[in-house]
């Protein structure tokens, strides 16, 4: 009758492309003071978005407004930007799925 869905996967929706990734491919905004931060923590609390970091995915959710519909509010998106030439600049290389991430605090 459950129809939840399995926890151990953290599967995320990408605003840009709307592909599905796995959390710790994707980053995370959140919105502070109408500004969209990026949470490089992934600890802050209320609503989230997730983008890959790509160029091609920021690029997208910006242009789409995703950020206003993901937030549901106006939200200056001027981060997203900066980041968006940051990710053109230096190309990021994509990560390799399998990697352990380090969980030992
Ligand atoms: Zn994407």
């Amino acid at each position: 009758m459950s129809t939840s869905l399995p926890r151990a996967i953290k599967q995320r929706t990408c605003i840009g492309c709307r592909g599905v990734g796995h959390a710790n491919e994707l980053l995370r905004f959140t919105v502070s003071n109408a500004y969209v931060v990026c949470d490089t923590e992934k600890k802050r609390g209320g609503r989230g978005a997730w983008v890959h970091p790509t160029p091609e995915c920021l690029g997208q959710a910006l242009s789409n407004r995703a950020f206003n519909r993901a937030f549901r509010s106006a939200v200056d998106a001027r981060d997203v930007h900066a980041l968006l030439d940051m990710t053109k600049e230096r190309k990021l290389p994509e990560k390799k799925a399998g990697r352990e991430p380090m969980g030992t605090r």
